[in-house]
């Protein structure tokens, strides 16, 4: 710095302004994320498509000696505060970046003005066409991240940090893959540009043009607090979840107003929402469980969800023993063409040790020979113990003589296979098509109040007893 005073003979203070930090601390000094700094456009991007440095190739040829604008390194400044063109990113001649720090060629050839490009000599354009609404923007923005002047737009901004911090959060928002509905609730010439999401994780590494539709959304967002964020957050089913991963930045008036009014008690999820969902899962052949409805609603908690599979989840041994008897009888009436009784005899034979066993149907798949033989020994030990109820010793007779008699068809034979079942084709089965099938088998045999997956039944025969 002392040699830089020296050298350049000018004040360090004057030079100090001039620096990243000097603004980059009072927009981001809460949380600098790994290794860079919020907002900071990376100078050392690689694919043509990311964000990188940009310069207003206007301002440039209007300088007496051209030079590079701090607020040019900003991810907010999308667009000239001055002239209004979107800023440019690369060389229109030869496509070089025109952050001239990032042209190696710069250290092997005499510079040339910063109006060229370092890499062609070429003079630097760009799109030129004027953006009024953004320019406004870009000039609010950057007079607030220098001076601290909030907008007028935004009386519960409190000063730079806050705005800079809020409007990261809902830029963040605005790319999520999981929130892209809430552009359909924008304003109408917003929504129109929503950005084709690029898969960048963060606003800063998004070319200016994608990054300048992000910054519109967001701007309008916290614009008329709460208004336009209350009625595009709502209507597009955002909840707090969706700002999980950014707590810690949040200003108060921002988190508070997310805890409130985004939880989803105050979303309303309809009882017969649940019940349209839980229908589809069915019909799919998908567990329904109060995390996988949690997810398709996309809300962290609702009582309708609560309610509707409170009682769903747990299956009685009369519930048990009249699904054995169920299945049993619809094995003795299909037909052995086609495998299908194989399959139904290897599947329910699975669910008895399942159940037995009080171990989930996955494990029992992936058993071998041995493992499936010791654990029927280990089941016919346990149920000489007085407590075992009677059904206990009928079900796993019947698993038994299954387990002896089973349709070669679905049965490793092989000496060699680790697996005791297989698929049809010989291939190992996986534990989720064998819940499926349960899936759509238990609701025609059983009370469809009972939740439809093969682990409503674990439990009721405890594996230990205690
Ligand atoms: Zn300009
Ligand atoms: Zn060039």
């Amino acid at each position: 710095m002392e040699w830089l005073s020296e050298t350049s003979r000018l004040p360090q203070n004057t030079i100090q302004a001039l620096c990243l930090d000097n603004v980059g601390q009072r927009i981001s000094a809460r949380l600098t994320m790994a290794k860079r700094r919020r907002w900071v456009v990376p100078c050392n991007v690689k694919g043509p498509s990311d964000g990188r440095s940009t310069c207003c190739p206007l301002c440039l040829a209007e300088d007496a000696t051209p030079y590079f604008r701090l607020a040019w390194r900003f991810a907010f400044m999308t667009h000239c505060p001055r002239h209004g063109c979107v800023l440019t990113e690369a060389c229109s001649t030869c496509g070089s970046p025109v952050w001239p720090a990032s042209q190696h060629i710069l250290l092997s050839r005499q510079p040339v003005e910063l109006s060229r490009c370092q890499c062609c000599g070429g003079i630097l354009g760009g799109n030129k066409s004027i953006d009024r609404e953004m320019q406004g923007i870009a000039d609010a923005l950057w007079l607030c991240a220098t001076t601290d002047a909030v907008p007028s737009s935004m009386p519960q901004v409190a000063n730079a940090q806050e705005l800079f911090d809020a409007l990261w959060t809902t830029a963040q928002l605005l790319l999520r893959s999981g929130a892209q509905r809430i552009w359909k609730f924008l304003p109408e010439c917003l929504a129109a540009s929503a950005p084709t999401v690029t898969g960048a994780h963060y606003v800063e590494l998004l070319p200016a043009q994608q990054r300048a539709k992000i910054i519109r959304g967001a701007y309008w967002l916290l614009a008329s607090w709460p208004n336009n964020f209350y009625e595009a957050a709502r209507a597009a089913q955002i909840s707090r979840l969706h700002f999980s991963s950014n707590w810690a930045i949040q200003p108060t008036w921002l988190s508070s107003f997310i805890s409130e009014k985004l939880s989803a008690k105050r979303l309303r999820i309809s009882e017969s929402q649940v019940v349209t969902v839980i229908k589809h899962f069915e019909e799919n052949g998908l567990a329904v469980t109060k995390s996988s409805l949690r997810r398709a609603l996309n809300v962290s908690e609702a009582k309708a969800i609560h309610k509707l599979v409170k009682h769903r989840h747990r299956a009685t041994q009369e519930e048990f023993t009249t699904l054995c008897t169920a299945i049993e009888r619809r094995i003795e009436v299909t037909p052995r063409s086609r495998d299908q009784r194989a399959t139904l005899c290897r599947d329910y034979l699975i669910f008895l040790l399942s159940v037995l066993s009080d171990t989930c149907v996955e494990t029992i798949c992936k058993m071998s020979h041995e493992e499936v033989e010791a654990l029927i020994q280990r089941l016919r030990d346990r149920s000489v113990a007085s407590s075992t109820p009677p059904e206990f010793f009928i079900v796993l007779a019947y698993a038994r003589t299954l387990a002896h008699q089973e349709e070669p068809l679905i049965r490793s034979r092989s000496a060699n296979a680790r697996r005791r079942f297989t698929g049809r084709f010989g291939d190992e089965l996986s534990g989720c098509t064998v819940r499926d099938r349960f899936a759509k088998l238990i609701p025609q045999e059983l009370d469809r109040n009972l939740w439809n997956s093969v682990d409503a039944f674990l439990g009721i025969y405890p594996s230990s007893e205690k």
